[in-house]
């Protein structure tokens, strides 16, 4: 499950500018309007889908019903984020739009602000950092505009009270220490009851450990691992631990039963007979919940290549469970982008040169790499955990036997990352943080591809390659397993993205263009990454962590040759690189390390490099940065909203055109998605 993808990876690329190269090709888009809105932390972004029209009429019906399904499970990640998301998300929906008191108030207007974190979040947590949202609004703000709206519009429950509603809503909205952390990763603390997430309710991190080792151990050598725990809740009633599923019937059964509707209709537009196989499966999964049912949609789902268009809809990554077993609901719709994906389409050609090569230790790699295929796609509508907030590269299926046996499908969402960098052309970040003109030059020249192509690595060969020694699974490395194997997926690419293959390939121009992926890479590792955390907090996420731990190692293994230092001008703060060819040498020095770690499931090993060099934050470094990235006014976060679909119907309803619209804006999107698509009940 730790196998997979990488949200904000190229946290770097957000600050990269655009090559000459690409300024000629999209010069036709220079008026479209990237940037929607920002607040707080966050800047939205919107992303446009290159070549829809060119689809065929049934490529388009078919991708509309898809994208109705994407839409359908929004509620149930709110609610799966934690159990008073909904229920928040309605009374300020409610408040936002019945207030009738001054709109223009400063508690009117925090109000809208917090509303929007919330939408972002999908519940009252960050979405990045996990931390609970700081209302800048006062208690009585709020009470009293609850108590001035219809009682109709608020989500009150078999005749709760509006009092009783303000009682629960102050205490998980005011009450800083009440589900404080939705995802709590600290070492030491009971991850479960210190976690606001709702996969769990009433259990200790020990009892469900118990609960699903219990299973697992009635069939130790079972070659083919269900993903036991993935589409559950677990609690504890009367003492008695009992699993609810998620599908019709059970929990989260109305959500699950608009997304089945869609794909039913989207079925009839597939474009060829696995599509049709595929849905199916699924279908069959959300019906019956049974998780062996689950594998094979995925290994027909992996099987599924010829179609232009592509799905991924249910309960996916386990990010948000502290323990790694139970997986939030999403779904990205898309198609594929020919140009670009014969670049993937080399390195995949090329995957086993690149295991036998790799800088690990021989009985670790793989004999045979197979089953990869790499494609960029053009992404139409983001759902569920991938919106508003999206991953930029996804790998999947998760379960590790059905990759090693079928292979896996990975992707690159260029139309996605081409909004990131168009927004931040001028954003003044390279200024402030590059070293001198060199690598301002080198980024802008270089960047672009070389972060496309750190992100194809990553995901095509990285977390592809080498192997695990008999007996050992992934879940030996338990709460380090996410961070080891970004790790080990990062630390791939940027070994071999120095190497002279990339030239002989013709995936990059010479053979010092990779330093632009180095010097991002390092500065965002040992500096620019800390905006994202606030004063006097460690790093959690996984993707962070990995990136601090591998940039703090090699600075710490560099030192006495001076490999990469921190220089000071003016007060202020710049990593330098002098020595680039040995700082790809100690990145397989850490390869080495690393995939040692992960093929022999050794914890210890795994604890000790991810608490040393991947949690701890310089405070001197850290208020410095923050400090310098303030002053820039940059949101460090960004979120999208989707194009609008719009079905053209003849007058017997069938579908006779799709049109897309780039016109709505953030809170008209929240808006109207909260009217069209929610689905469940209301206090839940
Ligand atoms: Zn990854």
């Amino acid at each position: 499950m730790k196998y997979k993808f990488l949200p904000m990876l190229m946290i770097a690329s957000m600050f990269v500018v655009l090559t000459s190269c690409d300024k000629k090709t999209k010069a036709s888009t220079d008026d479209f309007q990237y940037s929607v809105d920002k607040f707080a932390d966050i800047e939205i972004l919107r992303y446009q889908v290159p070549d829809f029209e060119s689809l065929t009429l049934q490529q388009k019906q078919y991708i509309y019903y898809l994208n109705e399904a994407a839409l359908s499970g929004r509620d149930i990640l709110y609610d799966q984020n934690c159990r008073y998301n909904l229920c928040v998300r309605r009374t300020l929906e409610a408040i936002y739009e019945n207030y009738s008191g001054n709109r223009n108030s400063n508690d009117f207007a925090a109000l809208t602000t917090y509303l929007k974190q919330v939408w972002m979040g999908n519940g009252i947590h960050h979405h990045y950092s996990y931390d609970k949202f700081t209302p800048e609004f006062s208690q009585k703000f709020f009470n009293d505009a609850v108590k001035n709206i219809d009682k109709n519009r608020l989500p009150l429950e078999n005749g709760q009270t509006v009092d009783k509603l303000l009682e629960v809503l102050d205490k998980v909205i005011f009450d800083a220490e009440f589900l404080k952390k939705r995802v709590n990763q600290a070492d030491g603390a009971d991850l479960l009851l210190t976690s606001a997430q709702n996969y769990y309710e009433n259990v200790t991190e020990a009892e469900a450990e118990n609960f699903y080792n219990k299973i697992k151990n009635k069939n130790p050598n079972e070659t083919q691992p269900i993903s036991y725990g993935l589409n559950s809740k677990l609690v504890k009633e009367n003492d008695i631990l009992t699993e609810k599923l998620w599908h019709i019937g059970g929990m989260y059964s109305v959500a699950i039963e608009k997304i089945v509707f869609n794909l039913e209709k989207a079925k009839q537009f597939a474009e060829n007979e696995q599509q049709k196989v595929v849905i199916d499966k699924l279908i069959d999964f959300y019906t019956t919940a049974n998780l062996k049912t689950f594998d094979e949609y995925c290994i027909e789902w992996v099987k599924e290549t010829a179609g232009m268009v592509d799905f991924i809809n249910g309960f996916t990554e386990v990010y948000g469970d502290p323990l790694g077993i139970k997986a939030s609901w999403e779904s990205v719709v898309n198609f594929k982008n020919i140009a670009a994906t014969k670049r993937t389409e080399t390195i995949s050609a090329n995957a086993q040169w690149f295991e036998d090569n790799s800088p690990i230790d021989p009985k670790f790699r793989k004999e045979e790499v197979k089953g990869i295929t790499a494609k960029v796609i053009t992404v139409t509508m983001l759902g569920g955990d991938c919106y508003p907030s999206t991953p930029i590269g996804i790998n999947l299926p998760n379960a590790n036997w059905i990759r090693a046996q079928y292979g896996s499908k990975s992707v690159t969402m260029e139309n996605i990352t081409e909004a990131y960098d168009r927004a931040s052309l001028n954003s003044g970040f390279a200024g402030e943080f590059y070293w001198s003109d060199y690598e301002r030059n080198i980024v802008k020249e270089y960047g672009s591809l070389t972060s496309n192509l750190h992100t194809d690595l990553h995901e095509c060969l990285g977390h592809a390659s080498g192997k695990l020694m008999s007996g050992i699974s992934k879940d030996n490395l338990k709460a380090y397993g996410s961070t080891i194997e970004e790790a080990r997926a990062d630390l791939f690419a940027l070994y071999y993205i120095a190497d002279h293959k990339m030239i002989e390939l013709n995936l990059l121009p010479n053979d010092s263009a990779y330093k632009a992926e180095y010097y991002t890479y390092m500065m965002n590792g040992l500096m620019t990454q800390l905006t994202r955390i606030l004063p006097d907090n460690n790093i959690e996420e996984a993707h962070m962590r990995n990136r601090a731990l591998i940039a703090n190692w090699v600075f710490e293994r560099g030192k006495t040759d001076n490999v990469v230092e921190f220089k000071e001008k003016d007060g202020k703060t710049y990593v330098v690189i002098n020595d680039y060819a040995r700082l790809r040498n100690l990145f397989g020095e850490l390869l080495y390390q690393i995939q040692t770690i992960t093929s022999t499931g050794d914890y210890q090993a795994a604890r000790q490099m991810v608490e040393q060099y991947g949690v701890k934050v310089n405070k001197t470094l850290h208020a410095e940065v923050l400090k310098r990235y303030k002053e820039l006014n940059l949101a460090p976060y960004k979120g999208f909203v989707n194009p609008v679909f719009t079905a053209i119907t003849d007058k017997n309803g069938n579908i006779t055109d799709v049109t897309i619209s780039y016109s709505e804006n953030y809170v008209d999107q929240q808006l109207r998605y909260s009217k069209d698509y929610s689905f469940l009940g209301k206090n839940m």
